[in-house]
Formats: C-alpha cells, structure tokens, sequence
C-alpha cells in the first residue's frame, strides 16, 4: 500500500504555516524586498511558530520533523516568499551541515543555542563558497593550520575569504570549509564552526543579487581566526557526510523553488482566465491552454519527486539511493520552476516584466533560486555518476560537490 498523502499532524502543521504565509509574508513580499529583511515582527512570528527548528534534532531542543515535514512547510513559504524564506531567523544550512559533520557532543554544543529562549533572531551560515577561481590546484583557496598556543595547546587557525553565504551579516555563528592538506585537493578539506565574535573574523560585503533580496548573501574575510579543536568537524567519511548535507539542503532550497513555480502557475492561469483577447480569455485558446497544462504537470511530477527525496531520507534508504533521489528532484525542480515563472512573465505579455506585476520577481527569484547550492549540472553530474553504478567512495569530489572544478573538456 502507498500513501501519497501527508500525515494528519503534517497537514495541521502545515495548514499553520500555509496562513502565516498567506497573511503575512506574501502581502509584505515587495516590502521585505525593497527594506531588503524581513521585518523584524514577521521574523519573531515564525520563530515563535517553530519553523527555524523544525529540523533541528529533539534532543538538542528542536522538534527533529524530519525532512519530509520540512520541504512540506518549506513549500508554503515558498509560494508566498522565497526571499522571505531564507531571511527568516534559525540556524538554516549551518543546522543541517551540523547534523551530518558533527559528533553527538558537537551537535548539542552548537545547535542548542539556537533553541534557547533568547534565540529567537539568531543566524547560522555555512561559509563554503569562494570567489575567484583557484588555478593553482583543487580544493579551497582558505586554508586551516594547526597552531600552537602560549599554553603548547594545539589549536586551529584559519585564513581566507568566502562569499555568496546565506545570511552572512546576520550570523551568529558558521561552519566554514577550508583546506587543511593541500597536496590531497578535494579530499583534503575539512569544516570548523566559527563564532561571529571571533576577532579573526569579519563580515566583508552583503552582494547585490537580482532576487530573494529579502534575504541577505554576503562575504566573509577569516584572518588567522583561531578556533579550538572542538570546533574541528572530524566526522569519518567527510566527503560523503558533506555530500549528504548539500543534498538535503538542496531539497529545501528547491521545496522553496516548488512553492514558488506554483504561485507563478497560479497568476499565470489567473490572467489567462481574465484577460481577454480577439473575444475570449487567452487561456481558451489551444497554445495557451496547453502551456497551462504542462505546467501543472510538471508542477504535480515535481511534488512527488521533491516528497520521494525526502521521505527516502526519513525512512535511512541507503545513502546512494538518497543522493540519488535527491539529485534528480532538485535537477528537475529548478528547471520547473525556472520554466513556470517564465512561462507566467510570458503568458503576461509587456505586463509581464515590468516592476509592480509579480511575475517579474517570481522570475529573478527562481533564477537566483537555482543558483543557491549544487547547480543543476552539479546535480545532473552526482545524478549520472551514481546512475552509472558510481561506488560513492570513488566519486571524485571536485565534481559532485558544488565546488567551482568544471569537468575537463579541453586539456
Ligand atoms: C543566493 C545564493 C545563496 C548562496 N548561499 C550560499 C551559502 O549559504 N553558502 C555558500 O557557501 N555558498 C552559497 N552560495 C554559492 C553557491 O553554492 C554557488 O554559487 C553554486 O554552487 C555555484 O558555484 P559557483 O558560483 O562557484 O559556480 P561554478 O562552480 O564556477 O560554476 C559555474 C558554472 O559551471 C557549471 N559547472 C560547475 N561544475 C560543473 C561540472 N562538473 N560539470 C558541468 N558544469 C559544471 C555550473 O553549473 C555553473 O553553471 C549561494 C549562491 C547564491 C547565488
């Protein structure tokens, strides 16, 4: 027997959630955008209502949903504001990233924070993407050096700059990848958590994107940040953990991506119904319709992908059938909802792209959307290594990982 229908607490869950949404984000969505946060009476509400810690393990104060619970959610805040989405407070990627690299005591160490009474508007970031390539070898171009203190402790140091992180300037603490051997390029990196208050460590530059700029994504400068081995994220099987956490986070991200192709299909049928050309709505006219149609299709096969990833993660399916899953769902559902917004901007004609139609945002969004972890041809490349019968440890690092390594074509 399948159940393709979510649970009575998950529908309850998300029908709280779904009105907040409703009421709240989406009619601020050009406030929040054009204030480029979310307002901070909107941010205690959805703290308040949990969505912050909906990942976030049981024993570490959260409410430990699962997956499958939080691309449900994620959906409804997507379909009123994917900016809003990455703005609000909680510890987001870093939480994620925690839950895959950490030892038991790390977790509680650093997650718990995140679910004391006063964490209401408190940030994590995870700090892997660099500018500029690095053409000198494979790996991060931001290194960690064990250094010796004036006690002869052994601790950590730091150096270099990362960019494009979520919420960088509101951060409260990050996991930051670097390089720790750099003869062994992509499988000699590690993760370290860095406090915000680390006098090594400062916050360089909030970027200039074209969508979700309720959200912040900025940069961040390490020099010399000196961390305790405590803060080292040694778990065994590194690359494979790190892989795990860029596909579950890659399933939030694209549940934010699947609300919002279904708020783009939504204004599109609402026009096409409404707007009436040559002595009927345009939606009755056959190209038109079947626009109308394939996008709904792809909006229903995108759902079932996005809740197969998730729940096969929920349910501890192997890692490779996970993975697997997980790629092919957050392929797919980018290039949706790429194909929904701009298919809604079309179907809008010249309203279509001007600034105080919706379908305008909903367009730069999902593009900005698509770029915010694995691109689509990282996943597609994770995709087809393991489809070919890719043992996961053989999988070389430097292309399934979102790292800036483009397979070779020219030598
Ligand atoms: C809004 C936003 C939020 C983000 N949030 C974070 C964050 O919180 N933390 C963080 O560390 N980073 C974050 N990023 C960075 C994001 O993970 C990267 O931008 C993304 O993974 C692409 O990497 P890149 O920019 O280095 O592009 P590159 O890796 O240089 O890729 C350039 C192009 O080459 C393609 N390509 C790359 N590898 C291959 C391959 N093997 N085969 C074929 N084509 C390939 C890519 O698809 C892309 O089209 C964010 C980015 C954005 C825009």
């Amino acid at each position: 027997m399948l159940n393709f229908e979510p649970s009575e607490e998950q529908r309850l869950m998300r029908d709280s959630v779904a009105e907040l949404a409703k009421a709240v984000l989406f009619p601020a969505a050009r406030r929040h955008e054009a204030a480029r946060r979310v307002a901070a009476e909107v941010r205690a509400a959805a703290s308040e209502l949990g969505l912050g810690t909906v990942l976030v393990p049981e024993h570490c104060g959260g409410s430990g949903l699962g997956l499958t619970t939080a691309v449900l959610l994620e959906e409804e805040l997507g379909r009123a504001d994917a900016g809003a989405a990455f703005g609000l407070p909680g510890p987001g990627a870093f939480g994620l990233a925690l839950c895959e690299l950490s030892t038991a005591d790390q977790l509680v160490e650093w997650l718990g924070p995140f679910t004391a009474p006063d964490a209401l508007d408190r940030y994590g970031a995870v700090a892997w993407s660099e500018a500029g390539p690095n053409r000198e070898r494979a790996g991060f171009s931001t290194v960690a050096r064990c250094v010796k203190d004036d006690q002869g402790d052994t601790n950590w140091e730091l150096t270099g700059e990362k960019c494009f992180i979520a919420n960088a300037e509101h951060a409260d603490r990050f996991v930051v990848f670097a390089q720790l051997d750099e003869a062994l390029g992509w499988r000699g990196i590690g993760a370290f958590v860095v406090r915000r208050d680390n006098p090594g460590l400062s916050f360089t530059a909030r970027h200039a994107t074209l969508g979700l700029e309720a959200a912040s994504f900025g940069a961040i400068k390490l020099e010399s940040a000196r961390v305790m081995p405590s803060a080292h994220l040694d778990k065994p099987e590194f690359l494979l953990a790190t892989l795990r956490f860029f596909s579950k986070y890659a399933l939030v991200v694209t549940a934010r991506a699947l609300g919002l192709a279904h708020t783009a299909f939504e204004l599109a049928r609402q026009y096409c119904d409404t707007r009436v050309a040559f002595g009927k709505p345009i939606g009755h006219f056959q190209a038109v319709a079947f626009n109308l149609a394939d996008r709904l299709m792809d909006l229903e096969s995108a759902r079932w992908l996005l809740w197969r990833a998730a729940w096969s993660w929920d349910v501890a399916k192997p890692d490779g059938a996970c993975l697997l899953a997980s790629a092919q769902a957050a392929a797919q559902i980018h290039e949706i909802a790429m194909r929904c917004a701009d298919d809604c901007v079309s179907l809008h004609g010249g309203a279509g792209f001007v600034r105080d139609v919706l379908a305008e945002k909903l367009m730069r969004d999902a593009k900005q959307l698509s770029l915010c972890g694995p691109t689509v041809a990282t996943l597609d490349q994770l995709a087809s290594a393991l489809e070919l019968g890719g043992d996961l440890g053989a999988l070389d690092p430097g292309l399934v990982l979102p790292t800036p390594d483009t397979q070779a074509i020219f030598t």
